[in-house]
């Protein structure tokens, strides 16, 4: 008798372990860290190897602006051309809507890297107000890099990728953005211990184990 409900609970344990992700709060980590510090490939190699889904801002903004109907597609067009940062309120908005999508289309995804933000203090504001009892910042992953080393690399970048803003006059004013608006958050987070910095200047494989021991620690 005993051992049959002992049974019958066993039976049960993943029914119990999916609503419990199910409930599970959105686990965040954001990744910052000068245009072109290499961001974007190292959230790639970190979503083959760990639980994560990866969200670039600047993607989803990218594709906001490509989307036919959009009523932001000039403004955010113009933002990234001139290296500025788009109005919280789009930004915030695509990706509380991209983090829903991804846990209703499968529940155990509720892990994210959230690429790109928060890159001022106006984005810092509105996660605070739109996300910060919807999600679980578990702490920066920060790409720290020389501003000639991002420039080289975004300008390599600009031979194939096709972005406007891959080009020396953007990337002057995307520097100066990172210098002035995103750094100071950077710091702001630092001193609450919440920072996890990774030497981005070395070889792709060399900066990927320095995450992989960092993501294995966090856990
Ligand atoms: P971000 O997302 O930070 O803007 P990307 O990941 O798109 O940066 O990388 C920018 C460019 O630099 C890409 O062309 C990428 O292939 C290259 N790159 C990324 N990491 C490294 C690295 N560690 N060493 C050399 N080139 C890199
Ligand atoms: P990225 O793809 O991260 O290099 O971003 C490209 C551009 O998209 C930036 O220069 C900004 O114009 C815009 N952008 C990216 N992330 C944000 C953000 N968090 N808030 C506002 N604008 C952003």
């Amino acid at each position: 008798m005993v051992l049959r409900s002992v049974f019958a609970l066993y039976q049960q344990v993943p029914n119990i372990l999916s609503r419990v992700a199910v409930m599970m709060k959105p686990q965040v980590v954001f990744v910052l860290g000068g245009p072109g510090a290499g961001k974007g490939t190292q959230c790639t190699k970190i979503t083959e190897n760990y639980s994560y889904t990866h969200l670039s801002a600047g993607d989803l903004l990218r594709g906001e602006r490509a989307r036919e109907g959009s009523e932001f597609g000039q403004l955010i067009d113009r933002h990234i051309k001139e290296g500025q940062i788009v109005p919280v309120e789009i930004t915030i908005n695509l990706l509380k809507k991209a983090m829903e999508e991804t846990m209703k289309a499968d529940e155990k995804k509720f892990r994210f890297l959230i690429d790109g933000f928060p890159r001022n203090e106006d984005n810092l504001q509105g996660w605070s107000r739109v996300m910060d009892d919807k999600a679980n910042v578990k702490f920066v992953l920060f790409f720290d890099c020389s501003n000639e080393v991002c420039i080289d690399r975004c300008l390599e970048r600009g031979q194939h990728s096709g972005r406007t803003d891959d080009n020396r006059e953007s990337l002057q004013k995307r520097i100066q953005t990172y210098l002035q608006s995103t750094r100071p958050i950077i710091d702001q987070y630092e001193k609450q211990g919440k920072v996890r910095t990774v030497d981005a200047s070395h070889k792709v494989d060399e900066v990927f184990a320095d995450v992989k021991a960092i993501l294995d620690k966090e856990g």
